[in-house]
């Protein structure tokens, strides 16, 4: 039978007044009136990941829905891209249950500008030999029209599905950056998405740092099915989300009955009534792996295209969700370790901004300084720093190096007191801004220490004065002044008259306290700019700078008198105690050599002299 033009005119008369959805309804319609078919439908393919066709637009209500295409004539002008037109027994030729009624058939595909196939026309008779001879061509401009059709449609609902998923992703966003718990938001997002996909079961799971399934969110899955899966190591056989996080690669289960990854879980799977799981792995932006966002469904099932994109737009926006979370955590036990740093640290830390005002402050520093938390806040360095002008400390923070320097420091207490400390500071930012990292250290021990220590290595510790080696580099130093200005110089060499009689009479003790005794009637004749010392034994030697002979005499005798004056008083006795005295001036040319020999020769002349007396060399 040949194709009447008839049918192409009333084809025509039917559907030109429609548009959109009306013209691809009314062409099926129409067709089947025309042609006497039984059925006419345009479906759309999904493709991924068994080719599959959704039925859309049907001129009887009793068509296939969703169908799989293998075994139907629909699969040959799909895989072909080309119309196909069987006249008879067709039900022998294709395998397919739903076909085997059929006798006849004619398929259009529908294909987009770059050939990929959006769905097909399909025409389904049960008798042989009825549809009329050329149908495939006289139908080619009514095809033409149905592809643009179902394109126009398939990209107005692409946008619209589009924006109310963007306006889903931009408000979980928001509520995340508004502090929701994360918990509630993924909660949230799996609802949305249920409710937006009926038939969907959504799960989210957190991949541990043991590479563990942890079960986050599921409310629709069965409620022990969560539980089950719970502490699941990954693996890359292991399900659907066990396999995805392991090969960071989405893994689509379109039957659980029949993949392999879950034959392991089949029973399991089976008596939850689970179908389908579909598993996308949940990554940050370096590729590392929070979680996985599965779909699963009662029935076996395999995604659509759009579908898929649903599913890769949710995982990258629980990416970031849990990207962000693991960030914030990683910032919230960093602020944690920082506050127990800060209030347990034995230095006294504080952060000070550029206008010297304390943000913070460990408990340290308030201990050390007598102030409270809320006291310091209210104060600036310059009320704690003692030797420096608020205009030099000021330079000083802003001289800070990010490197960091050290250096000693005097600060004053809430009670007034000085303390000496040891401070670090480094220049640091604090949300964007420059503020000083302080770390203070109290070091008024170590001073301490380290005075003793100068004084032990200076003075004499039985006598107080002066010991040999810094009384001979006084000499040193006062030569090379005088040296400079000419002044006048003298030297007294001092020694204990028999001293060896008291050590021998009276003991050791004796000697010790009788070596005090002379070198504080000693220093009693001196003044703040003389130097006396212990040269060793019962030694001593005076250095009188700028003083001339006749007042180192008189100070020489006035030392004589006083111990005469004065004896030691040991043990409730009165010990008498002389001494002999050499003395000498400085005269052109000394150095320390001659100046010391001479005031020895004049103490040796004293003790031939007969003691308790004094001797100037050269004589007066
Ligand atoms: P001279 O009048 O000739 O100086 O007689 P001397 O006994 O003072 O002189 P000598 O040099 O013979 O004796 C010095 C003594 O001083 C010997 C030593 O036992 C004693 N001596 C030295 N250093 C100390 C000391 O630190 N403590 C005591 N107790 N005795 C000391
Ligand atoms: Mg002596
Ligand atoms: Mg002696």
């Amino acid at each position: 039978m040949p194709a009447d033009p008839a049918l192409r005119d009333a084809l025509l008369h039917d559907t030109a007044a429609c548009l959109g959805k009306d013209y691809l309804q009314q062409l099926v319609t129409s067709l089947a009136r025309l042609t006497g078919a039984p059925l006419v439908f345009i479906s759309r393919q999904h493709w991924l990941p068994r080719r599959e066709s959704e039925v859309l637009f049907a001129s009887h209500p009793d068509h296939p829905g969703r169908y799989t295409l293998a075994g139907t004539p629909c699969a040959d002008i799909l895989q072909q891209a080309r119309a196909l037109q069987i006249d008879s027994s067709v039900n022998q030729q294709f395998a397919a249950e739903h076909h085997t009624r059929w006798q006849a058939y004619a398929g259009w595909p529908l294909l987009a500008e770059d050939g990929q196939c959006l769905g097909h026309l399909a025409l389904f008779d049960d008798r042989s030999g009825q549809l009329p001879d050329g149908l495939l061509a006289a139908l080619a401009p009514f095809v033409q029209r149905a592809t643009a059709e179902l394109r126009r449609l398939q990209h107005e609902s692409a946008l619209s599905q589009r924006a109310s998923w963007d306006a889903l992703y931009s408000s979980i966003l928001r509520q995340y950056i508004q502090g929701q718990p994360l918990a509630s938001l993924l909660e949230a997002v799996v609802r949305q998405v249920e409710q937006r996909l009926p038939g969907w079961l959504c799960s989210i799971v957190r991949i541990d740092a043991e590479q563990r399934l942890r079960p986050l969110v599921g409310p629709s899955l069965p409620a022990d099915y969560h539980a089950l899966i719970d502490g699941l190591a990954i693996g890359p056989t292991v399900g659907s989300c066990g396999a995805a996080a392991w090969h960071r690669k989405r893994l689509i289960a379109e039957d659980l009955q029949q993949h392999p990854n879950w034959a392991p879980y089949r029973d399991i799977t089976r008596r939850f009534g689970l179908g389908s799981c579909w598993s996308e792995p949940l990554m940050d932006g370096r590729g590392k792996v929070h979680g996985t966002f599965a779909v699963y469904h009662r029935t076996p099932a395999s995604p659509t295209p759009e579908a898929i994109i649903v599913i890769e737009d949710v995982s990258r926006l629980l990416g970031i969700l849990f990207e962000n979370h693991a960030t914030q955590q990683a910032l919230d036990s960093r602020t944690q370790w920082y506050q127990a740093m800060l209030q347990n640290a034995a230095d006294a830390i504080s952060i000070i901004d550029m206008d010297g005002r304390l943000l913070d402050a460990s408990d340290s520093l308030c201990k050390l300084l007598g102030y409270s938390q809320t006291e310091l806040r209210q104060l600036r360095l310059w009320d704690l720093v003692a030797h420096r002008s608020e205009a030099e400390l000021r330079q000083q923070l802003q001289n800070a190096s990010e490197q960091g320097e050290t250096f000693d420091s005097l600060n004053r207490t809430r009670d007034g007191d000085i303390i000496e400390v040891e401070v670090s500071v480094r220049r640091l930012l604090l949300d964007g801004q420059p503020v000083i990292w302080g770390s203070a250290r109290d070091i008024r021990q170590r001073k301490q220490q380290e005075r003793l220590l100068r004084e032990q290595a200076t003075v004499d510790s039985l006598t107080g004065l002066l010991n040999r080696p810094t009384l001979l580099a006084a000499l040193d130093q006062q030569l090379a002044r005088a040296l400079g200005d000419g002044g006048a110089m003298t030297l007294l060499m001092l020694d204990l008259d028999h001293f060896k009689q008291v050590n021998d009479c009276y003991g050791h003790a004796c000697g010790d306290a009788a070596l005090a005794h002379f070198a504080s009637q000693l220093q009693q004749q001196l003044g703040p700019h003389d130097h006396a010392g212990r040269l060793g034994g019962e030694e001593f030697c005076i250095l009188l700078p700028g003083c001339p002979p006749e007042r180192a005499q008189a100070i020489a005798q006035a030392l004589l008198q006083t111990m005469r004056a004065q004896p030691l008083l040991f043990d409730r006795q009165q010990i008498a105690l002389t001494a002999s005295i050499g003395l000498t001036q400085r005269l052109p040319g000394d150095d320390s050599r001659s100046l010391l020999a001479r005031a020895d020769m004049a103490l040796y002349q004293a003790k031939h002299a007969g003691r308790n007396c004094t001797v100037m060399l050269p004589p007066p």
